[in-house]
């Protein structure tokens, strides 16, 4: 890899980046939704067409703010020694589409990817689904691995949807949030009601919450739950919140 070394605002910006995102990969192991090395984070550079995102092939415990990899939103790389993640090109697709997203998360979680698996969205049957995702949580198209083409599955069906979340078909689960830490929170949240919809389908049949419950509860989580300094924390980071589930 080739380096030009960044400098001024942009180096400190991308410094704290450095930081929080390799930190956050933790995450993904201590909520058990990774496996070897697959997954992946990436956080937005605040005010700059740069991006920060996990290595290829790089153990978890091997992973440090010097190992992360600063690319620009064509994917290509501008300062680290490492290849990007193979999800590269799709993390910038994402942040190209969507100004408003700040973080994007990607994992084989194992109970949503079940879903994934079988192509089937994870309907919204209780009401913490409805506070974070505000409906269901919706399939995307089957994408090969390598290049832009899970990114534009990812854009297509989470633009004007609630969900930070979307399962895609046969593969896993990507999410979206206004930072990289907004966009862990979903990944873990997603596998969470992923696993306790499961089990309850094992125990019978499962009725979707009435429309009108899940905008209630939808609305008074992402604007009155919590502390007012963490509210924005929970808002998903794409605009369109009001946008009715289909
Ligand atoms: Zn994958």
């Amino acid at each position: 890899m080739t380096m030009t070394r960044l400098s001024g605002n942009v180096a400190e910006a991308v410094q704290r980046l450095r930081v929080e995102v390799a930190r956050l990969h933790a995450e993904l192991v201590r909520w058990n939704l990774v496996t070897w090395t697959s997954g992946n984070i990436s956080g937005r550079v605040p005010g700059h067409d740069l991006m920060v995102i996990k290595p290829s092939g790089v153990l978890y415990d091997d992973l440090t703010p010097e190992t992360m990899v600063v690319t620009d939103l064509d994917g290509k790389v501008v300062e680290g020694d490492l290849a990007p993640s193979s999800d590269v090109g799709s993390h910038a697709y994402v942040y190209r589409a969507m100004p408003d997203v700040g973080g994007v998360v990607h994992t084989h979680s194992p109970y949503a990817t079940a879903w994934a698996a079988r192509g089937e969205a994870i309907p919204c049957v209780i009401t913490a689904m409805a506070d974070e995702f505000g409906g269901e949580i919706p399939v995307g198209p089957f994408a090969l691995i390598g290049d832009e083409e899970i990114g534009r599955g990812i854009v297509s069906t989470l633009q004007g949807h609630r969900s930070p979340a979307v399962l895609m078909k046969s593969h896993g689960v990507f999410t979206i949030g206004k930072d990289a830490k907004a966009a862990v929170k979903a990944a873990v949240m997603c596998e969470d009601v992923a696993r306790t919809v499961h089990f309850a389908r094992q125990l019978g049949e499962v009725r979707p919450l009435a429309q009108e419950h899940i905008d209630a509860l939808y609305d008074r989580y992402q604007n009155v739950y919590g502390q007012p300094g963490d509210r924005a924390e929970n808002r998903s980071g794409h605009a369109d919140h009001g946008k009715e589930e289909s």
